[in-house]
């Protein structure tokens, strides 16, 4: 006789109370273990983070912040949020930190929600040049309820158009300016943001999603010290638990960011994953994970040279991030069959808008390619100079309109298993 809900409900694992979920789970893992992630929005976390993901502080509802709880029994909850925070903050040299944000998207709206009422104008970088939906896309609901005008980037060079960022701050003297975007793949001049943005009294938001683990491990430049408020995603190159940060140095600021999480866009805390956020930031402290940020850059850098080497164009001529963008265009191909066909290769990819792109967002004419993933399971430059070479055969094999497509596909999938079999992840389940 048991008291639980069915039996097994307290101690049996997954496999024998749900096999179809469990065999989901496991093809997935198989998937990310036999093929080359390129999808820069990923990487690959450690066994310590998943483990913190799935423990009973899942079943603890907390609100409000350490210290200050509307629950009770928030003694762990609080450790564990104090961790992520204090980490965040000496990991990124700031003063304040929120670790709650439920998502990147979560902490740019609660920002909107600190500074902003509906109506007031934002400045931002076009999705269609790289920056990203919760900036202010006419589909999000910061679009819908703020008065968004973008700047775009120059269509000779893919630069951000500095021009276009100072005329358009003139004209419309916005409350914020955001900085930061899902496909821009060069260093950001912060500084020169901040100047602008201190010209028309607006606040600067730098949204770091894409290289807050280059900030971390000292490879990119920080926004910290120029922006009034940083926002970063855990999961992308800072290689942890979906999720976002908040961070800043100017202390004046805290009550205001505080309130825009938490009542402002979110309710309660996602303890397991502010568990696995403190996990990844203590991770991102130790002396390895400068050696991992340094092997990003100059992978992604290795990528890029491999691809414009063998004809493939890539926007800028290159990156000082872990992502690039390639433009298909002079191959006379579009972003979706090009992923569909590198995706049939063992080579996971996403389409994407290139500057001055005329193609829908569901077909685009270009490529982003990201070296977080691969890089963590060990590939370096020799692996992402092989990487580069099948990416660009299957290409120029597409672009020649080749019959044997089908068997080229199914060759370079072979490539793939063999590489990747050479760089293990996670012990096969
Ligand atoms: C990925 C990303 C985000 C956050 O996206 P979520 O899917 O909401 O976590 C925010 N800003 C930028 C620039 C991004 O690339």
């Amino acid at each position: 006789m048991t008291t639980a809900p069915h039996e097994g409900y307290f101690d049996q694992g997954l496999a024998a109370i749900d096999p179809d979920v469990h065999a989901a789970l496991i093809a997935e893992e198989d998937r990310q273990r036999d093929g080359v992630e390129l999808i820069a929005s990923e990487n690959i976390v450690s066994r310590a983070t998943l483990e913190a993901l799935g423990t009973a502080m899942v079943n603890k509802t907390v609100e409000g912040y350490p210290g200050r709880r509307y629950y009770g029994g928030a003694a762990h909850a609080d450790v564990i949020e104090t961790l992520a925070i204090d980490r965040a903050k000496a990991l990124f040299d700031c003063g304040y930190a929120n670790v709650q944000p439920h998502s990147g998207s979560q902490a740019n709206l609660a920002v909107f929600l600190a500074f902003l009422k509906p109506g007031d104008t934002v400045l931002s970088m076009d999705l269609s040049a790289g920056g990203h939906l919760s900036h202010g896309s006419s589909a999000n609901l910061t679009g819908k309820w703020f008065n968004i005008v973008h700047y775009g980037v120059r269509p000779d060079d893919g630069l951000i158009d500095f021009d276009e960022v100072l005329k358009q701050a003139g004209e419309h003297r916005p409350k914020m300016i955001i900085c930061g975007g899902s496909a821009y793949p060069r260093a950001i001049d912060f500084a020169r943001f901040r100047a602008i943005a201190d010209e028309v009294g607006a606040v600067l938001l730098a949204d770091m999603a894409h290289f807050a683990g280059l900030v971390a491990g000292g490879q990119h430049p920080s926004p910290i010290p120029h922006a009034q408020v940083s926002t970063a995603t855990t999961y992308k190159n800072l290689r942890g638990v979906r999720g976002g940060l908040i961070l800043t140095n100017q202390m004046d600021l805290e009550r205001k960011l505080n309130s825009g999480v938490f009542p402002g866009v979110q309710g309660s805390v996602i303890l397991n994953a502010v568990a696995a956020k403190a996990v990844c930031l203590g991770e991102a402290l130790r002396p390895e994970f400068k050696d991992y940020a340094l092997a990003v850059l100059t992978n992604a850098r290795a990528l890029a040279a491999t691809l414009m080497d063998n004809g493939i164009d890539v926007v800028t001529g290159g990156t000082d991030t872990p992502l690039m963008l390639v433009d298909l265009r002079n191959l006379g191909l579009t972003g979706a069959e090009a992923s569909e066909s590198l995706e049939r290769a063992g080579l996971t990819c996403n389409k994407n808008g290139v500057p001055g792109d005329t193609q829908p967002p569901t077909v685009t004419s270009g490529l982003r390619f990201g070296v977080s993933a691969g890089t963590t399971r060990g590939f370096r430059t020799a692996e992402f100079e092989a990487v580069g070479v099948m990416i660009a055969d299957v290409l120029n094999g597409l672009a020649k309109g080749k019959s044997d497509m089908p068997a080229l596909e199914a060759a370079t999938a072979r490539q793939v298993t063999a590489l990747t079999a050479n760089f293990p992840i996670y012990e096969k389940g």
